[in-house]
């Protein structure tokens, strides 16, 4: 059994998980899923209904998490169930080209107004490094700027995050990646147009791109300050680099066309995941008809995939993107605010400071009372009272992601009766919160 101070309550989830800690490596398919940060016994979930999960122990959770954002319609939809069933009716994968693909890419596009063109792949880090590389192919330079708290997959060259500080060349931050591959990634300090103003003049001629997440979700959730993006945009425009909007996270959850939709700030190109594929591992990156021209087969940038555009995932994708309506937005956007002020009047009951950041129907708690503008920022909130806050809600039936600095998703399934049961384990959580002391 687990030592840490957390592993009430869940015998079966610990059994699954000493059985997968033997076979894979930390007991997950991704870090985050461990409770590392958190401590305490993962849920192994065995299904999902509108905005449940129920665990391998029998126990319900109000889900707010949604699969790291996909399932903005909740749990087993049964739209999206039919579509898959019939899908998979039909097969499972052919290899070849099929109408759902093309059904698929001309939703995105008839949404998305910078995106002339699209390429489907089979998750958002595909999408982000073949961006990357289609952007160094099109632009024939190397260097790739990003932002330290961004996330944009486990592609190398971008997993470097140097820390805040002008034009520091980033140092890999996993063993793995070497040197050379981090050596062309410059990270600088988010929502700072000066420091790549600074990066710009430095390395005249040499930067490829800029990629930045549309709205960032992956540092908790820190929207960009007014005119950031248009500066980027601008900036990259004046010196013949290309702008990468990330809208994994954001893309078809904030609003029909994503961050785009709301900031209507235009990208060179841009990449896509969770919602667009249902549940199912699809993504894309699409942009300008005169860059994506120069992607294999029609131009000599190479970029392939097995599953690519497979016929079950697009056909979940399709069946969840044609629901989402401005209706369905509405419906989100009000019931993520309206669990955003239950959380704010529970934890201002109890006196914790706390900042509460929004983007669209994103949105995380900092444990601080300043605003949160960058990954340093984002650091200096109490992580200590969110793992408390996290694990009475957890024994009370209320799912978040297990660490601090993630967004939390809603869908257009949380009900009355599911936000009820958050309001009714929030009290004890803001206890827990206040009373909660640095390790
Ligand atoms: N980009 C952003 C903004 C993300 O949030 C993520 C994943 O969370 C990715 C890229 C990587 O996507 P995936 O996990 O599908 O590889």
């Amino acid at each position: 059994m687990s030592e840490l101070p957390y592993s009430y309550d869940a015998p079966v989830s610990q059994a699954l998980f000493d059985r997968a800690s033997a076979v894979t490596p930390g007991g997950v398919n991704s870090p985050v899923r461990a409770f590392r940060a958190v401590g305490g016994t993962p849920r192994f979930m065995v299904s999902g209904t509108g905005p449940y999960l129920t665990d391998a122990d029998g126990r319900e959770y109000v889900d707010l998490v949604c699969s790291w954002g996909p399932m903005i319609l909740g749990h087993s939809h049964p739209d999206v169930i039919a579509a898959v069933r019939d899908a998979v009716s039909r097969g499972t994968s052919f290899g070849t080209p099929g109408e759902g693909e093309v059904a698929l890419a001309e939703e995105i596009v008839d949404r998305v107004g910078p995106v002339d063109q699209v390429r489907l792949v089979s998750s958002g880090t595909e999408a982000t490094m073949s961006a990357i590389r289609l952007a160094r192919g099109f632009t024939r330079r190397a260097k790739v700027i990003k932002f330290a708290g961004c996330y944009h997959g486990h592609v190398d060259a971008l997993l470097a995050s140097a820390g805040s500080g002008v034009a520091t060349f980033a140092l890999p931050d996993t063993p793995g990646v070497t040197g050379a591959q981090a050596a062309d990634t410059i990270v600088l300090p988010y929502n700072d147009l000066e420091a790549v103003q600074e990066a710009f003049h430095r390395h005249p001629g040499e930067i490829a791109c800029v990629i930045t997440e549309a709205s960032p979700g992956n540092m908790g959730v820190v929207p960009p300050m007014p005119g950031f993006n248009q500066g980027l945009k601008d900036a990259c425009a004046n010196n013949g680099a290309l702008f990468i909007s990330d809208e994994v996270m954001t893309g078809f959850r904030t609003s029909r066309s994503g961050w785009f939709g709301i900031d209507g700030v235009r990208p060179d190109l841009m990449t896509f995941g969770k919602v667009m594929g249902g549940g199912f591992p699809a993504a894309a990156f699409g942009g300008r008809a005169d860059i994506m021209a120069h992607l294999a087969p029609a131009g000599p940038v190479y970029q392939a995939g097995t599953l690519s555009g497979n016929p079950v995932a697009t056909a979940a994708g399709l069946a969840q993107l044609r629901l989402l309506d401005e209706d369905a937005y509405a419906k989100v956007d009000a019931v993520s605010t309206r669990i955003q002020s239950l959380v704010s009047e529970a934890l201002t009951k109890e006196s914790v400071a706390h900042t509460l950041q929004s983007a669209s129907n994103m949105f995380s708690v900092f444990f601080t009372d300043r605003p949160v503008r960058n990954y340093d920022d984002a650091k200096t909130q109490e992580s200590f009272r969110f793992n408390a806050f996290f694990h009475s809600l957890l024994a009370n039936g209320v799912y978040l992601p297990p660490s601090s600095f993630e967004s939390w998703f809603v869908s257009t399934a949380h009900d009355d009766t599911a936000v009820q049961r958050i309001a009714d384990a929030l009290p004890a959580a803001a206890r827990a919160a206040a009373e909660a002391t640095a390790a």
